[in-house]
């Protein structure tokens, strides 16, 4: 197994739906959402526009103030109210202090710095289809959980059903997504930066190539979705490993 950087390689061709960039830049995400739109924006020039010219100030415990520097134009400053200072600051020493898992590499810095400090992740991995997973953040108040997965060479994700919205960006590698693209075609393959959206009703099982590996983050709504292979009984398995975690939380 490779271990990838966080490195634009290519445009992304498959972008999320304008209205969740609108969301995110209006600051109205929450913190999953937030996180993996941060990962498509590290790889889209065409998106981050978008979202530069749609931004507005909203009161994030910062202030904004106009300073003038010296010998220059007028300019704009971010100035930290005091206690918003201190949590930032807490927060940058904390990472300062960690060694971040080594997997941690394929995350983008702006996805790192909304992650809380991790030495090490609990990989679960979904034997014997040649994918791991992790779970990196949840939202309790949206129900959401946020996932980073690998998928090895040749390997599938489980097939399942998606309840609810599913949202991956392929941070590294790719692989072919299983969804039928909007614009009718047939090739489902994506690639670095790339968004793919898992629509309520549908059902896919992403695959990779027998050279091809991949790394990718994913928002899913917990719940949401419903494996469909081995009769169930993975799903099953699954749903008592859930609760056993739920026990140890
Ligand atoms: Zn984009």
């Amino acid at each position: 197994m490779t271990l990838p950087h966080a490195e634009r390689v290519r445009e992304p061709s498959h972008h999320p739906p304008r209205e969740r960039l609108l969301r995110f830049a209006r600051g109205e995400a929450w913190r999953t959402e937030r996180i993996v739109m941060e990962a498509h924006l590290f790889h889209c020039d065409a998106c981050a526009g978008i979202v530069a010219n749609e931004r507005v100030p909203f009161d994030d415990g910062f202030r904004t103030g106009v300073v003038k520097a010296p010998g220059s134009a007028v300019g704009v400053a971010r100035a930290a109210t005091a206690p918003a200072f201190d949590l930032v600051w807490r927060k940058v020493e904390a990472r300062a202090r960690v060694r971040w898992p080594r997997e941690a590499a394929v995350l983008p810095p702006s996805v790192l710095a909304e992650l809380e400090p991790a030495e090490r992740w609990s990989w679960t991995p979904l034997w014997p289809s040649g994918t791991r997973f992790t779970v990196l953040a949840r939202e309790p108040a949206a129900g959401t959980e946020l996932y980073l997965v690998y998928y090895g060479k040749a390997s599938a994700f489980p097939r399942h059903h998606h309840l609810q919205p599913e949202d991956n960006v392929i941070l590294a590698g790719g692989y072919k997504s299983g969804v039928v693209p909007a614009d009718g075609s047939a090739d489902d393959q994506v690639l670095t930066g790339d968004w793919v959206l898992g629509v309520p009703g549908t059902s896919h099982s992403p695959r990779t190539g027998p050279e091809e590996e991949c790394w990718c983050l994913s928002q899913v709504f917990v719940g949401g979705s419903k494996l469909e292979t081995f009769h169930g009984k993975f799903q099953a398995w699954l749903d008592a490993w859930e609760a056993r975690r739920e026990r140890l939380r």
